[in-house]
């Protein structure tokens, strides 16, 4: 019986897919179409080992979707497609779990749009094809917001006023939902306890960061809000910031919304604290190397990262383990080491030797015996999205 999922992530320029067995977890062919909508589109398929890459002359979103179609069949994969699940960035308050997609749940992912402008669209263009081109396939579409409805008002609630909320949907909802959903049920396996009996607080650190608190899998609270903006400090992300700076960078730089947007969104976070790079692991060896602008830029990510933690756990009323995850929490020993170490008070001690093992698809606990043990997790969103798409299509059945 066919058993593989086509899971697909479509951005406004790219279009990231996967094929996943859910029976064996194996990721048969995965790719990138990229540069979508300019005259050098390609896609890229990777499949045992090799590579290979094709140019898009259309370069459509559609021409995208008929390649990966087309490379299915030509390595015989197409008929083990069962179905095809979807990430879809902003579920606002409809979506509390993955869907099956209908014609109603489109129209509720395009009302969803004025929340998310730069992702749901995207997000719709790759379902329409996927419909398109694979019109006998289920299709189900699992979104990064799903996670935090469980948020209690007390969380999601901004103090501002409440026909806001009411009337245009202003509250936070907080995203990287899927990961967290993984994550969470890998830390109660590796604690060795029912997922219902756990209190952690995760931090999905990637271009994109936040943390989120999650009882008994359940998130409870997290550091994303209306937008991807609010919380941590990102690669060129602001994260929290006075919003008094809208009003005072309007008459000191004459910058309209837009403009103050793109600079918080574009030209902050790592980015802009060290005035060298977004990415983590060049901050990391130019800090190595002594410069202080890195040093800085790092030093501000740990401690606001260790700040955030550190008041996620009220939300929980304890703390069972933390959890790093995401492209820096998997990878970047140094910063985990900080914030591990801001976090002592909470009964956390590093275990130095660990920590500097657990890179590089390494996961494992980093802290000493006795410590609340932070864990490092190598997050698989796209393994939650067939999971979930398998288990929509098999109560279908
Ligand atoms: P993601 O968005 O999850 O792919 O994460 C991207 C971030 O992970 C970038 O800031 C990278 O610099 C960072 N990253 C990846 N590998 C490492 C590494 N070995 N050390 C430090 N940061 C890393």
């Amino acid at each position: 019986m066919s058993s593989s999922i086509l899971v697909i992530n479509c951005g406004s320029s790219s279009l990231k897919f996967a094929l996943i067995d859910t029976v064996t977890q194996h990721t048969s062919l995965t790719g990138l179409a990229e540069k979508l909508g300019l005259a050098d589109a390609q896609i890229t398929f990777k499949y045992q080992g090799g590579k290979a890459v094709q140019t898009l002359a259309a370069g459509t979103h559609a021409a995208a979707m008929h390649a990966i179609l087309g490379q299915l069949q030509e390595l015989g994969l197409f008929d083990s497609v069962r179905a095809i699940g979807h990430r879809v960035v902003h579920g606002g308050e409809r979506f509390k779990a993955s869907t099956r997609i209908d014609d109603e749940v489109i129209a509720a992912i395009e009302d969803c749009a004025r929340l998310a402008p730069l992702h749901n669209p995207a997000n719709l263009l790759g379902i329409h094809t996927a419909l398109e081109s694979f019109p006998g396939l289920p299709q189900v579409a699992v979104f990064d917001t799903a996670f935090h409805q469980s948020m209690p008002e007390r969380a999601y609630l901004y103090a501002v006023p409440m026909a806001l909320y009411r009337e245009h949907g202003v509250r936070r909802y907080g995203f990287h939902g899927t990961s967290y959903r993984f994550v969470s049920g890998e830390a109660a396996r590796m604690l060795g306890k029912p997922l219902e009996d756990t209190a952690f607080v995760c931090a999905h650190l990637g271009n994109g960061a936040s943390a989120a608190a999650i009882l008994g899998g359940q998130g409870m609270d997290t550091t994303m809000g209306l937008t991807p903006l609010e919380g941590l400090v990102m690669g060129t992300r602001s994260g929290d910031i006075d919003p008094g700076l809208f009003g005072y960078l309007a008459g000191a730089l004459k910058l309209d919304v837009n403009g103050v947007t793109e600079l918080l969104n574009k030209q902050s976070g790592l980015l802009g604290l060290s005035e060298l790079s977004s990415d983590c692991r060049e901050l990391e060896d130019a800090a190595q190397a002594g410069n202080p602008s890195a040093i800085l830029a790092l030093e501000v990510f740990s401690y606001r990262l260790a700040k955030q933690i550190a008041a996620l756990t009220v939300a929980l009323g304890r703390l069972d383990a933390v959890l790093f995850t995401g492209g820096i929490g998997e990878n970047s020993s140094y910063l985990r080491e900080r914030v591990i170490k801001l976090l002592g008070f909470l009964g956390l001690q590093l275990d130095a030797d660990a920590n500097q093992r657990c890179i590089r698809g390494q996961a494992g606990c980093i802290t000493t015996d006795g410590s609340v043990p932070a864990l490092v997790i190598n997050t698989n969103e796209e393994l939650m999205i067939a999971l979930d798409t398998a288990a929509l299509v098999e109560q279908a059945r």
